[in-house]
């Protein structure tokens, strides 16, 4: 009478073996792109106190009202599981002073995110997220490089189908006027509104946008429009943010029903979506957030940032990333019986004092069986050692040569040399 055996929660997913190579691959492409570009690794903490999230997401967005894994420590502390890596960066930003460093900051990270939603494919309650911010300026190339950033790492990864919409959310004034014209549009219409939207006129009016449903989009489309009505220095902004984007070849659509979920978005906003992905499109978004990092109790701080989804990328990527190889294995090292495991195993410690990749018989096989294995795992060389004696064996030729053991390692980094 065995127990019930335990799974992996709902919405959460193991990266097994063979994912690896793609997920490593993404990585350091992402890596390569944004630390060319001066941005530094961060990471913060898995989870945080829950009023960073509460403060800083907007206590009326679908995450801090329904999304958050929030618990009590040993100590009766509120914790949450960090839902996004926005907040976390704007609190260490202010908890170790960057605002004192040459602006703009440039961070980025990768890292698992938590959010309690519905799970269905491409959607997770922990997935991961490669993301980046530049925190302390408002220049308007700030925001037309990180867009441009992202859409290098969408092209260099090969996502297929990829579309970016654009928009400008205005300064907060302006965004503050805008809501009480929309908030009074909406009540105008209240009736003709799904009861979500409509419960929700005066918490959070903007997300009218997403809604799907059939009324709410007809009271949508004669919606008064953010983007009509910028502020001239707004204007200006947003303007020089496309005339960069353009001069830099960025395909998009100016898109002004782009509203972000989250509450701290203000000026530029963009998402990025692929064909290649089901109703879940979105692979990554972002935008300004000028008012946050006061928002959280630092010095007024403009600041930008997106981050991507890493599932959703690799779902939509290219052949090169889908068959990413696994690492390389330059010798493996049989023994003809078990005499000979002291000898190999000295041989293997050698190896990799060299610089190779080698691994040696561990499974007790026999020699016909680690031929075999040695195969499998794609190794380019196999030494069988016999006593002292040894036949290095190139796996591709097929060539056999006999030395000493001891000779092994300098034969195999010659024959390495001469393949490169
Ligand atoms: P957001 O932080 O909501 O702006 O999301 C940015 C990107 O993260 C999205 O475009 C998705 O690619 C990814 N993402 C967000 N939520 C999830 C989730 N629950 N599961 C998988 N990917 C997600």
């Amino acid at each position: 009478l065995s127990e019930p055996r335990i799974k992996a929660p709902r919405g959460t997913y193991d990266v097994l073996p063979e994912q690896a190579p793609a997920r490593a691959l993404l990585e350091s492409r992402a890596r390569a792109i944004l630390e060319g570009a001066g941005y530094e690794r961060i990471e913060t903490p898995a989870f945080e106190a829950t009023e960073l999230f509460a403060r800083g997401v907007g206590e009326s967005t679908d995450i801090v009202q329904k999304e958050m894994y929030t618990f009590l420590d040993g100590s009766g502390r509120s914790l949450t599981l960090r839902p996004e890596g926005t907040a976390p960066i704007c609190r260490a930003y202010i908890e170790h002073g960057m605002h004192k460093l040459a602006g703009p900051v440039k961070l980025w990270y990768l890292s698992s995110f938590f959010r309690y939603e519905r799970a269905q494919s491409g959607r997770y309650r922990e997935f991961w997220q490669v993301g980046a911010e530049a925190l302390g300026s408002d220049d308007p190339a700030v925001d037309a490089e990180s867009i441009l950033l992202l859409a290098s790492l969408l092209a260099e990864l090969g996502v297929e189908g990829v579309r970016l919409r654009l928009s400008s959310l205005g300064d907060a004034e302006s965004r503050g006027e805008y809501r009480e014209r929309l908030q009074a549009h909406l009540h105008a219409h209240a009736d003709e509104l799904s009861p979500e939207v409509r419960e929700r006129i005066d918490a959070n009016p903007l997300r009218a946008f997403d809604s799907l449903h059939e009324g709410t989009l007809a009271v949508m489309a004669e919606a008064p429009r953010l983007l009509d009505q910028l502020s001239a220095e707004d204007a200006e902004h947003f303007a020089a943010v496309r005339e960069l984007l353009d001069a830099a070849g960025v395909r998009y659509q100016v898109d002004p029903t782009l509203v972000r979920g989250l509450d701290y978005y203000t000026r530029t906003v963009f998402e990025f979506t692929s064909d290649a992905l089901g109703a879940q499109s979105g692979v990554g978004g972002g935008g300004r957030y000028d008012g946050l990092v006061e928002l959280l109790g630092g010095p007024p701080t403009p600041a930008m940032g997106w981050a991507a989804g890493i599932e959703r990328m690799l779902i939509a990527a290219g052949e090169e990333l889908q068959q990413a190889a696994p690492a390389r294995v330059d010798l493996f090292v049989a023994i003809q019986d078990s005499d000979s495991r002291t000898l190999a195993f000295e041989l293997l410690r050698d190896a990799r004092s060299a610089g190779l990749a080698a691994q040696m018989e561990l499974a007790g096989r026999s020699l016909k069986r680690q031929l075999a294995h040695a195969d499998r795992l794609g190794a380019r060389y196999v030494a069988i050692v016999d006593g002292r004696e040894a036949a290095l064996k190139d796996m591709e030729s097929g060539d056999q040569e006999n030395m000493d053991a001891g000779a092994v390692v300098h034969a195999l980094l010659r024959g390495l040399r001469e393949i490169a």
